[in-house]
């Protein structure tokens, strides 16, 4: 579905009214604590622990700043609060940790050649290549698969944008199957080089049975549809009916503004068009 107006009335209020069974991935809260790494987001948390303490014949509450391995200056904190009568509280960095939260003990053992805060410092790309566990392995290959390659395990799903929620979303779909699922334009935010990435993610659930029904301006989207609906013929109230509907070739045959774009492939002109 392309460009013009209704396009976000029709398709995130009136469609799920119709399709109720739909699955709208929308760029809001991912409805669990906000402050949660990545890695613990993704179910991996425990199992790197795990790796540390079977390497190291430690326990794996070493490998937690909530539990042994906690910094004993700040406790698993990471920041102090001097006690200064008089004056309002100011938080520092701990000396002691560095802000890491962990004590010397548990930073000083390793997995491979990286303690617990260089394992989490490392991008969902390096980690691909890093953990040897096939369950972890998979984890972190389904977050490479929406292009979020770049994120690192200690990021917290609250720092992350609407399109990287959107796409995190969207990991967590890839294996079922017979669904319809409804994204509002997922190229926000994505790096061009990545929009690939994400539209094999799309054909994979369409391959798997699934519906992908996407709001978009990004013309790498439209043209790699299976169907397009053409809102317009321009925005506002100047929009609302349907334009265009067909395959991508068709479209380029069609007399539309965005059927313009589609043949030029200027997509950001065009972009700053609509
Ligand atoms: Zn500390």
């Amino acid at each position: 579905m392309a460009a013009g107006s209704g396009k976000s009335s029709l398709l995130l209020e009136a469609f799920p009214e119709s399709y109720p069974e739909a699955i709208m991935v929308g760029q809001g809260s991912i409805g669990i604590s906000s402050r949660s790494k990545l890695a613990t987001y993704m179910g991996i948390m425990d199992d790197i622990r795990s790796l540390l303490s079977k390497q190291t014949g430690r326990p794996a509450g070493l490998f937690s700043f909530n539990s042994l391995g906690a910094c004993p200056i700040c406790e698993g904190k990471g920041v102090t609060t001097p006690d200064v009568a008089f004056a309002d509280p100011v938080t520092t960095t701990c000396e002691a940790c560095g802000g890491t939260r962990y004590s010397d003990e548990a930073l000083s053992y390793r997995y491979e050649d990286k303690n617990i805060v260089e394992i989490l410092a490392l991008t969902i790309d390096e980690a691909v290549n890093y953990f040897k566990l096939p369950k972890i392995i998979k984890r972190v290959n389904t977050l490479k698969d929406v292009g979020l390659g770049y994120l690192t395990l200690v990021q917290t799903t609250s720092s992350l944008s609407g399109g990287e929620v959107q796409r995190l979303k969207l990991a967590s779909y890839l294996q079922k199957e017979g669904q319809i699922y409804v994204l509002d334009e997922p190229s926000v935010g994505l790096h061009a080089k990545d929009n690939g990435k994400l539209l094999d993610v799309f054909q994979t659930l369409v391959n798997r049975g699934n519906s992908v029904i996407i709001v978009e301006h990004n013309l790498d989207f439209i043209a790699a549809s299976d169907w397009v609906i053409e809102l317009g013929p321009g925005g506002g109230k100047r929009g609302g009916q349907i334009v265009f509907e067909g395959t991508p070739e068709e479209m380029v045959q069609a007399e539309t503004v965005t059927a313009k774009w589609l043949k030029t492939g200027a997509a950001e002109d065009f972009r700053s068009t609509t």
